[in-house]
């Protein structure tokens, strides 16, 4: 199975080069929306399947710059699913406990169970990412992890887990809108923080360790997609499209019952 925006392993891109627009053939708001709304129920019945039947796990990476839209994202894609079968979780500043322990063992703790899907609203991706940017560590720490991020997905994905990647990709110009947005807006305020504007500046520099990252993370186990993020409706077809795709080849199923319905009285 192959997709439009999967990166491929050994074949580097150039962050540049790739879209943040859907291209103009796929320009059709309306007929995208239809398709994401049925792929929006399609996955909420293939969710439902993979609980019930307890035996694959799903984990799902998001990476973005502020504003990226990670959290429409889980908004969008994930309306509709059982909240018992989902479980985000926000990877934050590391704590002082967290920061005490290597970079991967608060990631592991929130790996999702058998039938369960896991969603990463950022990742252990931030510690080759913003860690590197802001020197937080040396360079043959961060250096070091990119290995240890393939061998930690390989073991995730060796022991049942299917691991998909998305890198949200919007252009500079749409996050100097998407924050005037937070500034102007009361109810997004909230969202917006200073730091944002810090890491705004920066801009080529993050885009330079994004490239590196999912250059050197793309593995045949665990693959990262590009996806054209500055339309948000685009952006939610091209995950839903990658998110469905990825179940129905699992083809989770209902656990058929070894009780004969004919010998059981229900009273
Ligand atoms: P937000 O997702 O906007 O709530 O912000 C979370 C902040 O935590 C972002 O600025 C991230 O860059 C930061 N962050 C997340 N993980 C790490 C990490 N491993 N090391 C340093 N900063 C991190
Ligand atoms: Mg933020």
């Amino acid at each position: 199975m192959s997709n439009e925006h999967q990166l491929m392993p050994g074949k580097a891109i150039r962050l540049e080069a790739m879209p943040t627009r859907a291209k103009s053939f796929h320009d059709d708001r309306g007929s995208a929306e239809r398709e994401f709304f049925e792929l929006r129920d399609e996955l909420a019945e293939l969710q439902r399947r993979v609980y019930a039947e307890g035996e694959h796990k799903l984990l799902i990476v998001l990476q973005a710059m502020d504003a990226g839209g990670k959290d429409g994202t889980i908004r969008h894609v994930f309306r509709g699913v059982n909240p018992q079968g989902v479980r985000v979780t926000s990877f934050k500043n590391p704590s002082e406990n967290e920061l005490a322990h290597d970079f991967l063992w608060r990631i592991h703790q929130a790996v999702p169970a058998t039938g369960m899907i896991g969603v990463f609203n950022r990742s252990h991706y931030e510690d080759v990412l913003v860690v590197r940017v802001e020197k937080l560590v040396s360079k043959n720490v961060w250096e070091a992890r990119f290995e240890q991020i393939n061998q930690f997905e390989r073991m995730l994905s060796e022991t049942g887990a299917t691991i998909l990647k998305f890198y949200l990709h919007i252009s500079k110009e749409e996050q100097a809108e998407r924050f005037q947005a937070r500034l102007d807006d009361p109810r997004k305020n909230w969202k917006f923080s200073p730091d944002d504007l810090e890491k705004r500046k920066k801009w080529e520099d993050y885009m330079a360790v994004y490239e590196d990252a999912l250059n050197r993370c793309t593995t045949d186990w665990a693959p990262w997609y590009v996806i054209p993020s500055d339309q948000k409706w685009y952006r939610n077809l091209a995950i839903a499209r990658v998110i469905v795709d990825t179940l129905r080849e699992l083809n989770p199923q209902y656990p058929k019952t070894t009780i004969d319905a004919n010998s059981v009285l229900v009273e």
